[in-house]
C-alpha cells in the first residue's frame, strides 16, 4: 500500500522538480504562470499534466501544436517516484524519509540543470546545506557533528582540489558550484559519505570521459559537467555506503 502512494507522492514531486529545471536558471517564478506548451504556448490542462501517464497517452506530443514534449519529463518523473519508493523501503514513513527525499530530490534537479547550463543554482545547494544540518538534529541516521564536519570536509576538499588545479593548470577545472554540491552532500551524509562521494563520482567520471573521448574523438573539447557525477555517487553512498565501506575494509584485512 505505502509502495504505491510513495510511487505517486514521487511522480507529483518530479512533475513539479521539472518545472524547477525549467524555470530556476532563468529566474523565473516556480509557483506562477501554470505549466504552459513551450511551442505554442498554450496552458496545459490539469489532465494533461498528469506526470508519466499524460506522457504516454499523448506519445510525447503536445495535444494542440503536436510539438514534441523533451522525454525529460517522464525521465525525472520516474526517478523521484523510484527514489521516493526506494527511500520509504529504506527508512520507512518517517521525518528520515521526507529528509532524505528531498535531499534525493535537490540532487536530480541539480543533475539535470548541470546537464543543460552547466551551472549548480546557489539556490538550492546553499539552503540545502541548511537543511541537512537542521536533520542531523532530528533524524538518528546522522549526528550534528558528523553532518557539521561532513560539510568543512566536503567544501574544504573540493575547495582545495578547485585551487590547486586553478594554480596548476592556469583555468577553472571545477566551478564554486560543485564544491557547495558536495557541502551539502556532507551536510546530509557526513564526513565517510564524503571521502566514498569523492572516490565514486572520481571513478565514474574517469570511466564517461574516457567513453566520450574513444567515442567522440580525442581532441574533443567537451565540458563534462562534474555535479552529475557527484549526484549519482552520493546516492551510491546513501543507499550502499555501509555495504561499500565494510566490503572495501574487508578486502584489505
Ligand atoms: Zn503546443
Amino acid at each position: 500500500m505505502w509502495c504505491i502512494v510513495s510511487l505517486i507522492f514521487g511522480a507529483m514531486i518530479g512533475s513539479f522538480l521539472n518545472v524547477c529545471i525549467c524555470r530556476l536558471p532563468n529566474e523565473e517564478s516556480i509557483i506562477w504562470p501554470g505549466s504552459h506548451c513551450p511551442h505554442c504556448n498554450k496552458p496545459i490542462k490539469p489532465y494533461d499534466n498528469i506526470p508519466l501517464i499524460s506522457y504516454l497517452f499523448l506519445r510525447g506530443k503536445c495535444r494542440y501544436c503536436k510539438g514534441s514534449i523533451s522525454p525529460q519529463y517522464p525521465l525525472v518523473e520516474g526517478m523521484t517516484a523510484l527514489s521516493s519508493l526506494l527511500l520509504i523501503m529504506k527508512f520507512g514513513l518517517s521525518l528520515s524519509f521526507l529528509f532524505y527525499f528531498a535531499f534525493v530530490a535537490a540532487l536530480i534537479v541539480i543533475t539535470v540543470i548541470d546537464l543543460y547550463h552547466q551551472i549548480i543554482p546557489d539556490v538550492i545547494s546553499l539552503p540545502g546545506i541548511g537543511v541537512g544540518l537542521l536533520a542531523s538534529l532530528l533524524i538518528p541516521q546522522i549526528t550534528f557533528f558528523n553532518s557539521l564536519i561532513g560539510i568543512l570536509f566536503g567544501g574544504g576538499s573540493l575547495f582545495l582540489v578547485a585551487t590547486v588545479y586553478q594554480w596548476l593548470f592556469k583555468r577553472e577545472g571545477m566551478g564554486g558550484g560543485d564544491v557547495k554540491l558536495l557541502a551539502m552532500i556532507g551536510a546530509f551524509l557526513g564526513w565517510k559519505a564524503v571521502i566514498l562521494t569523492i572516490l565514486l563520482s572520481s571513478l565514474i567520471g574517469s570511466i564517461t570521459g574516457i567513453l566520450i573521448m574513444v567515442l567522440k574523438g580525442k581532441n574533443s573539447k567537451y565540458a563534462i559537467p562534474f555535479g552529475p557525477f557527484l549526484s549519482l555517487a552520493a546516492v551510491i553512498s546513501l543507499f550502499y555506503g555501509e555495504t561499500l565501506v565494510r566490503w572495501y575494509l574487508g578486502l584489505n584485512r
